[in-house]
């Protein structure tokens, strides 16, 4: 249950749910259904009802797709020693703080290898719950090192993406890190390696604007928020109303920038069935029946 209180955002807080106890139930944002939390985390965080996709923390995206006890994390030591001593109200340093001693994780991205019904890849997995999934120079510098390993192991890439953008608190050094992460995966390329990008809810700003629109394929659950500005931004600017499913992952395929819109269930199959095509089978031993 830990884990599921950390998004105070999407538990409503609802009459019916009074009279309930709590930690033991959920209402479903989009159909309003009650439902046990415990078929919830049994679904990967699923409404059993209406198939809507609740976010993910990055430890839970880890265990749905990496075969057990097979990951193996990468810099995760790795800290901001917060370069430009920022503070928005509250010191940079103290909302970093307060996050590690919250989690036990240093920065939004968890990066590391692991095997994929039995083929070895890297994946890198932001994880919203830690300062909205936002990139820092950590987060950066973490997948520009991932992609390196990758390189050198010969191994694909698979990045979820689940994130505001850049980090307002580190300003320039986290733009700059749209520029490092999309030229580590240049590379990659050129050493035709594949990298696939899923994109979850939500995925904006910078990071849709780097990496993230950057896959070879390119996969997105279903309804997730996928753009770089906001919808006011652009309506205000254009002067137009745009569509209701307007940043949508459905609207981005109907318009060619999604290869696929996987369920949640069914994302590690199909990952696998992805790198079955786009890499070297696998020894006869190692497939999976
Ligand atoms: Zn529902």
């Amino acid at each position: 249950m830990g884990w599921l209180s950390r998004e105070p955002a999407k538990l409503q807080d609802v009459s019916e749910k009074k009279s309930l106890p709590s930690g033991v139930w959920e209402k479903c944002p989009s159909c309003s259904e009650i439902v046990l939390i415990s078929d919830l985390e049994e679904n990967h965080l699923v409404c059993p009802t209406c198939n809507y996709h609740h976010r993910l923390p990055g430890e839970q995206r880890i265990e749905l797709l990496i075969d057990n006890n097979t990951f193996f994390e990468w810099d995760h030591t790795l800290c901001s020693n917060d370069p430009l001593q920022s503070d928005d109200g509250r010191p940079y340093k103290d909302r970093l703080k307060n996050m590690i001693k919250k989690t036990s994780k240093y920065d939004a991205v968890i990066t590391g290898a692991g095997l994929l019904n039995n083929r070895p890849v890297a994946l890198g997995v932001l994880d919203f719950f830690w300062m909205g999934g936002s990139m820092g120079s950590v987060v950066g510098e973490r997948i520009n090192r991932m992609f390196a390993r990758a390189r050198r192991n010969n191994m694909p890439v698979i990045l979820v993406s689940s994130s505001g953008g850049a980090r307002m608190q580190e300003g320039l050094l986290s733009l700059m890190q749209m520029a490092k992460t999309s030229a580590a995966i240049a590379l990659h390329r050129e050493a035709s390696l594949p990298f696939i990008s899923i994109m979850c809810d939500p995925t904006t700003g910078g990071v849709a604007a780097s990496f993230a629109m950057l896959g070879d394929i390119n996969y997105a659950e279903p309804k997730s928020t996928i753009g770089f500005a906001g919808r006011r931004v652009i309506e205000n600017i254009i002067r137009q109303k745009l569509p209701d499913n307007f940043q949508t992952a459905e609207f981005c395929f109907e318009h060619g920038v999604l290869d696929k819109i996987v369920k949640r269930q069914e994302m590690k199959e199909i990952l696998a069935r992805t790198l079955n095509i786009l890499c070297e089978p696998l020894p006869k031993n190692k497939q999976k029946n």
